[in-house]
């Protein structure tokens, strides 16, 4: 009898631990999930769009913890942070006990980045990057009638979007890019989907860096350019996120941007792996559902003992704006050109090189093509 131990709750976790019971559900292997927050299964990508769906923070959690427990044949320690791994003891230490374990996933998830702003009220800016943080703001969403986001990322357009889909709101957006979905879209293309969101009331501010933000009677004046200012009754923050590597770093793993893995997953020492959004695989973080999904059927295999190679087919993102639905697939090699054409039906943008598709950009009506254009890319890897 063996010991796995997860540590993380999250979609990645879960994920192994679901796969693993899987291949391994009539043997009594241990499993234990250790995590800092309630251990209840939610989807996180239902955050950014649960007021158009009319979902309170308690509707959107699947399935609670106690649930997971029995479905997973698991002990779930909630609550409970781990502080330390001592890698070649093959034991991690939480704040009340030792857990010993034979292969240990890290599936640690990520940390909003926050910007150095100045004034009183810099600190009060809300991220949302778990369904705490979402519990926390959702009165103060539902109350609000102006929200500003700083960034104009997938995040903080679909939240934007979710916000407006409420009676009578305002939304201001900053970033210092000159379009949103910068680094996904080719410039034409995120013009035209930043008009698109103007009209149902986004208020863009491009090549803006908000300087000071100060806090008055629940009111956060954003100051930005010379002596201007915008007034919001709340402020979020989506800059981006930073992989969680601290705890494998002290653990003396290798890192990078995120934990570094090979194709199976394991990070420098073979009996501890990583997935999701705390970890990086041949250069890559990629912190999405998909991948994430992929990661942990192969974990899954190997944990039990067979060797499974990872392989990336294209994962094309859907935009979660009804304002504008759009699936983006990043380019799978760089320096291609993109062909675009924009019209009454949407945008269809493809990006080739020498003449193979490598990446598409699909709006409106020709979300349609999602499916056989996929089908054209090349894997990212095989
Ligand atoms: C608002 C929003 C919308 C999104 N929409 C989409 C979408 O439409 N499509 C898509 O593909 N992706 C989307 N994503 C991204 C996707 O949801 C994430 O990539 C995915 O959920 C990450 O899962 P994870 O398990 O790696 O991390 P997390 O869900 O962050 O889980 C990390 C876990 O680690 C635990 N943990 C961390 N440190 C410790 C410690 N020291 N001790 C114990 N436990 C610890 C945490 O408690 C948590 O349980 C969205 C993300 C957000 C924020």
């Amino acid at each position: 009898m063996s010991q796995i131990v997860i540590i993380g709750a999250g979609f990645a976790g879960y994920t192994v631990a679901r796969e693993w019971r899987k291949l391994k559900l009539k043997q009594n292997d241990d499993l234990v999930i250790i995590t800092a927050d309630s251990g209840d299964f939610y989807s996180k990508p239902m955050l950014s769009n649960a007021l158009q769906q009319n979902k309170s923070p308690e509707r959107l959690i699947n399935m609670p913890k106690a649930k997971m427990e029995q479905q997973l044949q698991a002990n779930i320690l909630a609550q409970t942070k781990v502080m330390a791994i001592k890698a070649e003891q093959h034991y991690v230490e939480t704040e009340q006990e030792t857990i010993a374990y034979d292969k240990l996933v890290l599936a640690l998830g990520a940390s909003p980045i926050r910007l150095p702003i100045q004034g009183n009220g810099a600190e009060q800016v809300v991220s949302v990057n778990h369904w705490q943080d979402y519990q926390r703001i959702y009165p103060k969403l539902r109350q609000a009638n102006h929200l500003a986001i700083l960034g104009a990322g997938l995040i903080a357009c679909e939240f934007a979007n979710d916000f407006l889909s409420q009676e009578n709101k305002q939304v201001d957006i900053f970033d210092i890019a000159a379009y949103p979905l910068s680094r996904l879209l080719p410039e034409t293309v995120g013009i035209w989907f930043a008009e698109k969101l103007a009209q149902i009331g986004v208020n863009w501010h491009f090549e803006t860096s908000v300087s000071s933000i100060d806090n008055q009677h629940e009111q956060w004046q954003l100051n930005f350019g010379e002596q201007q200012s915008v007034t919001a009754d709340l402020v979020l923050s989506a800059i981006g996120l930073r992989p969680e590597i601290s705890l494998a770093q002290q653990a003396g793993l290798n890192v990078n941007r995120g934990i570094k893995v090979n194709r199976y997953l394991q990070t420098s020492d073979p009996d501890i792996y990583a997935l999701g959004d705390c970890a990086e695989v041949e250069g890559l973080v990629l912190p999405f559902i998909l991948p994430i999904r992929q990661a942990g059927r192969v974990i899954a295999k190997n944990l039990t003992g067979e060797l499974s190679l990872l392989s990336y087919p294209a994962m094309p993102i859907v935009v979660k704006t009804p304002a504008m639905p759009t699936v983006i697939a990043v380019p799978v090699n760089q320096g291609g050109e993109w062909q675009v054409t924009l019209d009454d039906h949407g945008v269809k943008a493809l990006n080739y090189l020498e003449q193979q598709l490598q990446g598409f950009v699909l709006m409106g009506a020709y979300m349609s093509e999602k499916q056989v254009l996929a089908r054209q890319l090349p894997m990212l890897f095989a």
